[in-house]
């Protein structure tokens, strides 16, 4: 079960619903683009939705807008840079969900829910927006396909980022998914510009009660890689860093030299303005298995 936020009681939205919009969200994918990259400014064209590609500072990534009985687009090129990049991609997926999401369509055609500026990538925990982000997860990297690309990709962030490639979705997105679906165990932080951000965990961590992760800066070993993706260091040409920790090191519950103090491999990830990811997973490829 990941945990997508300080407190997932509180943020996480219920198994249900997601199932619901996952379901949603792969029939559209399937329906319209059964054996091909997912394009949502093609998905809303068909659907004749007119996309608008403006500079509106800081403040939204995307809005969907209702007005004289048809719906509008609006995307923040100061957030998502151009009009095809990756979190261009998602935002438009992310816009498209209020539309599909009967709940959000039919509150916005009544005025029950104003038009509203959206942020996305899961930096919002408004329930709204967190359904929104869920759907454009699953429309832009349909389950199936998407396991079955991860399978084949190598371990670690560099397989991560040919999914990104493969799917035209960005490194958070893709990494939350990819901890969504558990192709292999493995856990990711986010760190922001002024500290810990979310964290997902994949059920194989969770499983194996790797569960609550040090959210203090202070606690990041020094010299580690996220130690040094947060104090702006160049990463090189990979694009990362990475190094050996161990569990006890991120999981304050785990008591060194017990069976669970397994060794994992941390890669941390710049990413701009948007600060820095942590990748956990075990070296060994799996965790431990526990009788509880
Ligand atoms: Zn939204």
């Amino acid at each position: 079960m990941p945990s997508n936020t300080k407190s997932a009681r509180l943020f996480r939205l219920p198994d249900q619903r997601r199932n619901e919009l996952c379901d949603l969200a792969d029939f559209i994918a399937n329906d319209h683009f059964a054996n091909r990259r997912i394009e949502p400014a093609e998905l809303a064209d068909k659907k004749g939705i007119p996309i608008k590609f403006n500079h509106y500072g800081d403040s939204f990534d995307g809005a969907l807008e209702h007005k004289a009985g048809r719906f509008f687009i609006y995307i923040n090129l100061d957030r998502v840079e151009r009009p095809s990049s990756p979190r261009a991609r998602f935002t438009l997926g992310h816009e498209l969900g209020h539309y599909f999401i009967d709940d959000h369509r039919n509150a916005l055609c009544s005025g029950s829910m104003p038009s509203h500026p959206s942020k996305c990538e899961f930096e919002s925990r408004n329930p709204v927006e967190m359904e929104a982000d869920h759907f454009a997860s699953c429309l832009l990297m349909p389950a199936t396909r998407f396991v079955a690309k991860a399978k084949k990709c190598s371990v670690g962030w560099q397989g991560i980022q040919t999914l990104c490639d493969e799917f035209g979705t960005s490194r958070t997105s893709t990494a939350v998914r990819y901890v969504s679906l558990n192709p292999r165990p493995c856990a990711i932080i986010k760190w922001n510009t002024d500290g810990y951000g979310w964290k997902w965990l994949s059920t194989s961590f969770f499983a194996a009660r790797l569960r609550r992760t040090i959210e203090d800066t202070d606690r990041i070993a020094i010299g580690s890689a996220t130690a040094k993706a947060l104090s702006g260091e160049e990463p090189g040409s990979r694009g990362f860093f990475q190094n050996g920790s161990i569990a006890s090191a991120w999981f304050p519950c785990i008591r060194p030299g017990t069976t669970l103090d397994v060794i994992l491999i941390e890669e941390a990830i710049p990413i701009g303005r948007f600060g820095v990811l942590t990748l956990l997973y075990p070296e060994s490829g799996s965790l431990p298995q526990i009788d509880w």
